[in-house]
């Protein structure tokens, strides 16, 4: 059965920054409005702090569980049937199961009705420790997830990591997708590896506060430059709605172009083509093109364009449809 977990759990955990995502989506579905991170690629450790509903002694003992069936456990699905209908990034109960089998993982939760934070420790599927929390003490309901060791006993998968600053650029980019659609929600990410942090500007943690708009996240994490002439749309048909921004501008680069579906990012697909497309054909791309190619590109990973380079739009466009309608099990 150890063997069986194991390999289960190897399907889904794939990398650091995945890991990273599945603990901040739990913390999403948990309701959270302030998620802090704190990462170190080095050494194979995170952590992922928030404010939401927390996680019950109950709960907490079935992730804590030695067996393999006993560990997988989830809030979000009830039914069968509701595996049509999921609105929550979460459903299967499958990623701290992983993490417990990939690593070591410890879990430190308060309920808005527990008057403790209650902790779990387990390592490559055992349980090391169940009881009050002897540290990440909290004093409101969230929780703290504190992973060690990731992969430790898959080193296979280690390798098949870029070099650590690169997984934090993964991991910063992966935050910053999902803050734009969650505005409300304020970030923080301290990079632990950082030696170059006190005083610097050059340090690669971050912080993106909350605001009242997916433009405003967008505007403090990438400048404004990028979104001078921008349309913010909300558009209704039938059941579908679609919402948010394109930027008229357009940058020399498709990296500022974020679709999601229900608020789960989606990876580069037809509807892009179909926006970029459509821009290129309209008269705001023709005035772009006249203008010399300059944008004001933030960090890094971007070069500037040599001449008349084409620009592509740059948009946060969130489409909700009724949940039955996409397959969350698979990229919805
Ligand atoms: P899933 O998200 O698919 O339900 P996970 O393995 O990611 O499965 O999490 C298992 C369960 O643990 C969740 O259903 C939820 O009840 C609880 N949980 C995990 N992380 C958090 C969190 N940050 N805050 C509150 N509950 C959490
Ligand atoms: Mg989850």
């Amino acid at each position: 059965a150890s063997t069986r977990a194991k390999l289960r759990s190897t399907q889904i955990l794939t990398s650091l920054p995945q890991l990273v995502s599945e603990l901040v989506q739990n913390s999403l579905d948990a309701g959270a409005t302030l998620i802090d991170l704190g990462i170190n690629c080095e050494e194979w450790f995170c952590w992922v702090k928030d404010n939401g509903c927390g996680i019950s002694k109950q709960d907490l003992s079935t992730l804590s569980k030695d067996s393999e069936d006993g560990r997988y456990g989830t809030s979000k699905t009830y039914t069968p049937g509701a595996l049509n209908s999921i609105s929550t990034f979460g459903f299967r109960g499958e990623a701290l199961a992983s993490a417990a089998e990939l690593s070591c993982l410890e879990i430190s939760s308060r309920t808005a009705n527990s008057r403790e934070t209650w902790s779990i420790i387990t390592k490559g599927g055992h349980n090391l420790y169940s009881g009050p929390a002897i540290r990440w003490q909290r004093e409101s309901s969230g929780t703290v997830v504190c992973i060690r060791d990731a992969f430790y006993n898959l080193p296979v998968r280690r390798l098949s990591h870029p070099p650590p600053t690169r997984t934090l650029e993964v991991i910063r980019q992966e935050i910053e997708t999902l803050a734009l659609v969650f505005p409300q929600v304020a970030f923080t990410l301290e990079a632990l590896d950082d030696k170059r942090e006190a005083g610097s500007s050059k340090g690669r943690s971050f912080r993106i506060p909350k605001t009242s708009s997916s433009l405003a996240s967008f505007r403090n994490i990438y400048g404004r430059a990028l979104i001078e002439h921008t349309e913010e749309m909300e558009l209704a048909s039938g059941v579908l709605k679609l919402n948010g921004f394109i930027s008229l501008n357009g940058a020399v680069s498709k990296s500022y172009q974020f679709l999601y579906i229900n608020r789960h990012p989606i990876a580069r697909c037809e509807l892009h083509k179909l926006i970029d497309t459509r821009f290129a054909s309209s008269s705001f791309a023709k005035n772009a093109l006249d203008e010399e190619g300059e944008t004001c590109l933030p960090r890094s990973g971007l070069r500037r364009s040599p001449r008349k380079a084409i620009k592509m739009p740059v948009y946060v466009l969130n489409l909700t449809v009724p949940p039955e309608e996409v397959d969350n099990c698979l990229e919805p």
